[in-house]
């Protein structure tokens, strides 16, 4: 099947809107056709959605699922282009993300993935242009200019960051950590800016760039911090946690599971290209209404709306002040992230780094397609923004000037996040201040609305384990409402 979502461009069919997924839902609709009210409405086929109905239908009660999009995974999907997995958005998992991983255990998933670097082969090297010009280094060379960058960059306490941030599940343990989610990394790059030399620099700036995709501006300090910590503190975990393993199937391969098993329970509903433009609570019920003014109820109603575009539904009663003013103020990850087939297999060992001058900015070999071509993968974001598909020549530019010569490009595939209405950005990622201001009013109940999403998840925020989080949190939250544990005393 085959999403409006996503774009391929290649020389003989030029630029060409959606690309094949296995996670489109056909046919779109399984409703009953009398009307009925439901136990639940869960707004959003992303993992926090997927999480929470499964959970919920599993549970016994009955579930509308309504998304907005012909597919699920919300912004974690891939596309199975000639039988190669392109990930269109979330990609890399971890055994140390715990929520990610007691799923893919539960789906005997474990021996499902694979690596993305592949140094065994070819150039094997890492290429740094900056303004200075362009250094080729080994693979370890890498490491050791970026580790060095990033340990100045987080060394805020002379313990690399453990004495803000203890517990990376509770990072706000500490009070003094909120006095760096005043601070950006430009101001953390400013008071260490002597001590760096130009390639750690340019390598630090570009490596927290491909975590915010904001700018250095927009980019609160804590919140790398808090990346830092939850990937160990180190560099090498940073790498092992970001950027190392992904499913050989494609994420949409995982998300289909949760459907499938939530299906199986014959208590799950749902229905397809359904935008949601308005939710109402009564009290008693939660009425839903989509943009062509179809309505349903249920008791509870969990949204996995994501921060950025929840402003585009209207709440009765509205939300609460905090909410509405995070909502405006929204996360910073505008990521683009372009996927090329090269034709050089050399290049499958290849890394690199072209900053501040090009639209890109962070590249690494990623794999190698059926026809034997190697898949880069590129990410940038707010800085040198740029919108892939507007301009085909630019995009392609911007890929080459990576490493001149060496990009003879036979495919690019792409998601414009920053254009998509339904998510408006990439993962989430904080300016200063919003964390700790707000990420309790992003958390809180509306009456009989539940609010999850990995965009104010506690542990992996801005991940898919965060999301699954949310999902499960939001089912415990329901369940708890409508199927109140028996008091402990009628055990006794
Ligand atoms: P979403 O996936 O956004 O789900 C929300 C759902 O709500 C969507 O399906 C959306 O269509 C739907 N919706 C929105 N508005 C409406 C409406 N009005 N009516 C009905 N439905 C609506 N995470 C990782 O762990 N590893 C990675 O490597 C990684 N890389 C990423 C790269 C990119 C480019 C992107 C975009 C994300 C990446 N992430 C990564 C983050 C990860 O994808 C997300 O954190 C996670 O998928 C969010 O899941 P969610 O269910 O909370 O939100």
């Amino acid at each position: 099947m085959t999403s409006r979502d996503g774009f391929q461009w290649t020389p003989e069919t030029g630029l060409a809107q959606g690309v094949p997924s296995i996670g489109v839902i056909s046919p779109s609709t399984k409703i009953s056709s009398s009307p009925e009210k439901y136990d639940v409405i869960v707004v959003g086929g992303g993992y926090s959605g997927l999480t929470a109905t499964r959970d919920l239908t599993v549970a016994g009660l009955r579930v509308l699922l309504v998304e907005a999009r012909d597919r699920i995974g919300g912004r974690s999907w891939s596309s199975n282009i000639g039988g190669y997995p392109f990930e269109m958005g979330g990609t890399w998992v971890h055994w140390g993300q715990p929520h990610v991983w007691r799923e893919i255990s539960r789906y005997n998933m474990r021996t499902e993935l694979e690596e993305s670097f592949d140094f065994s082969r070819g150039v094997n090297h890492f290429q740094l242009r900056t303004t200075q010009g362009t250094s080729i280094m080994s693979h370890d060379e890498e490491d050791a200019i970026l580790a060095a960058g990033l340990e100045k960059f987080v060394n805020v306490d002379g313990d690399m960051g453990r004495k803000v941030i203890p517990y990376a599940h509770d990072a706000f343990h500490v009070p003094e950590a909120r006095r760096y989610d005043g601070m950006s990394a430009q101001d953390r790059v400013n008071a260490i800016a002597l001590s760096l030399t130009p390639n750690e620099r340019a390598s630090l700036e570009s490596f927290v760039l491909l975590c915010s995709c904001g700018t250095l501006e927009t980019t609160s300090f804590f919140e790398f911090l808090h990346w830092w910590a939850l990937c160990g503190y180190s560099y090498r975990g940073c790498m092992d946690y970001l950027i190392s393993y992904k499913f050989k199937g494609g994420q949409s391969s995982f998300a289909i599971r949760f459907f499938q098993e939530a299906l199986a329970t014959g208590r799950l509903s749902y229905v397809f290209n359904a935008p949601v433009s308005s939710i109402s609570d009564q009290g008693g019920e939660v009425t839903l209404t989509t943009r062509d003014g179809r309505q349903y109820t249920g008791a509870r109603l969990v949204s996995t709306i994501p921060l950025n575009v929840l402003s585009s539904v209207s709440f009765d009663p509205p939300l609460s002040t905090q909410r509405a003013t995070a909502t405006n103020i929204g996360h910073v990850n505008q990521c683009v992230k372009v996927h090329a087939e090269v034709s050089s297999k050399d290049m499958r060992s290849w890394t690199g780094i072209s900053y501040p001058f090009n639209k890109l900015i962070y590249a690494i070999g990623d794999g190698t397609t059926p026809s034997g071509n190697t898949h880069i993968v590129c990410f940038s974001g707010s800085t040198n923004h740029m919108h892939p598909e507007e301009d085909i020549n630019e995009t392609k530019k911007a890929v080459e000037t990576m490493a001149p010569g060496n990009m003879d490009i036979k495919r690019l595939v792409f998601h414009n996040w920053s254009k998509d209405e339904f998510a408006k950005g990439a993962w989430f990622f904080s300016p200063p201040g919003l964390l700790s201001t707000s990420l309790d009013a992003m958390r809180a109940r509306h009456g009989n609305v539940v609010f999850a999403n990995s965009d104010w998840a506690i542990g992996w925020r801005s991940f898919i384990d965060g999301a699954i989080e949310e999902g499960t949190r939001a089912a415990m939250t329901v369940m708890e409402d409508l199927r109140p544990a028996p008091a402990l005393r009628s055990y006794l």
